[in-house]
């Protein structure tokens, strides 16, 4: 069994790489002298773009054995397999957030993930610590959609001592510092509702940022009405805020594309196609597939529900397509299928970071690719992922 094939049942869709080559295509290029060169993006320059991940793989075990427990290498559940299998840690973005602040004998920390999380480490870690990211254009298009500007304006319309501020951590460093410097914390899709209740604690609403679709699904599970939400969209300048004493979550228009693929069709397809399959998604996905999953929950959330499933279980994943592919594999004795099975759920920003930018990056140890984080903006976000921390 697999990601692609139901047994003798084998969906009348295909799964995701079809159209998945299509798109990638987009993104390679070809070298100078007329090779394939690798993804566009990448960073380490065309002799490591051109090696085999054979090649590769010594350069980064020979670092990793000479550099002992002076190196730890972070890789998220959404980074390409052949990554994951050389990092130390793999897992959420809060909990490798929660290894960067405990891993205290390590030099260097290798994030291979996105911008915003490796600014996370470099702002958890010790002060004589250093981050580095393989790929430095490996961004995240939803923590773009919240630029400080749009969200000090917003702050200004609907703020004050009643709400606090809560950023997912998909957010920018100079964001989870005015956060900080706000009375407010950081959450991750794991902690939302812990965050949400501490938020509620302290004042009357929340002001969460960026992802509407994490701050719906949050509220509604804590038993909060649709009338008591309402949706700050900075793109749409005839806007009137309809604040009202009902208010009690202020969310900001942003989302993911990768999980806003989703669809509840897709769930009633795969329900009609495979009775008794368990759907589990994540709670970036829109509220209406959420409302219609079996279960919802973070990357480790979802990791864990796949494990307790017993052999011989059918389940397909709302998330991103490198964590349903490693689950497949792992799980050999289930079946386990990505949800949309005809749109792309490949985040092509996770993807960036290949075995060639992790090798550039060690052989260049110290050299290139390092996370900065100013020490203003520092000591305040500090303090907003600190209370997340504590959450737990
Ligand atoms: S999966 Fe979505 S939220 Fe996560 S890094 Fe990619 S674009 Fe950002």
């Amino acid at each position: 069994m697999g990601l692609f094939a139901f047994g003798q049942n084998k969906p009348d869709f295909s799964i995701i790489f079809p159209p998945a080559a299509y798109l990638l295509r987009g993104f390679c290029r070809i070298s100078g002298n007329g090779r394939f060169a690798g993804i566009m993006y990448n960073s380490a320059p065309d002799t490591y773009q051109q090696r085999s991940l054979d090649e590769l793989r010594p350069t980064i075990e020979a670092h990793r054995a000479r550099l002992g427990r002076k190196l730890v290498i972070l890789t998220h559940h959404y980074q390409r397999k052949e990554v994951v299998r050389l990092g130390d840690f793999v897992g959420d973005s809060y909990y490798l957030a929660r290894c960067a602040a405990e891993e205290r004998q390590a030099e260097y920390i290798v994030f291979c993930g996105v911008h915003f999380m490796a600014e996370a480490a470099r702002i958890l870690c010790r002060p004589e610590q250093r981050v580095f990211l393989p790929n430095l254009y490996a961004g995240c298009p939803m923590a773009d959609m919240a630029p400080m500007d749009a969200v000090i304006d917003a702050w200004e319309e609907i703020g004050g001592k009643d709400t606090i501020p809560i950023s997912y951590m998909n957010s920018a460093a100079a964001l989870k510092a005015f956060v900080g410097d706000h009375g407010g914390l950081i959450c991750t899709s794991s902690n939302a509702e812990k965050a949400f209740t501490w938020g509620f604690q302290r004042g009357k609403r929340v002001f969460f940022f960026p992802d509407e679709n994490l701050g719906y699904n949050t509220a509604h599970a804590m038993g909060i009405s649709d009338e008591e939400i309402i949706v700050h969209n900075p793109a749409d300048l005839s806007r009137k805020q309809q604040l009202t004493e009902r208010t009690r979550v202020v969310l900001w228009k942003g989302h993911c594309h990768v999980h806003t693929n989703f669809r509840p069709e897709h769930i009633a397809h795969l329900r009609w196609r495979f009775p008794g399959i368990k759907i589990v998604v994540h709670p970036e996905c829109l509220p209406e597939v959420v409302q219609q999953a079996d279960a919802v929950g973070s990357t480790s959330f979802i990791v864990k529900y796949v494990d307790q499933l017993p052999a011989g279980a059918k389940i397909a994943i709302g998330t991103e397509l490198n964590l349903v592919s490693r689950l497949a594999d792992d799980h050999p004795d289930k079946t386990v299928v990505e949800l949309s099975g005809q749109s792309c759920s490949l985040c092509i920003n996770m993807f960036r970071t290949t075995l060639a930018d992790l090798a550039y990056t060690l052989d260049c140890l110290g050299q290139t690719n390092e996370i900065h984080v100013e020490p203003q903006i520092k000591r305040s976000a500090y303090l907003a992922l600190e209370r997340m921390l504590e959450l737990h």
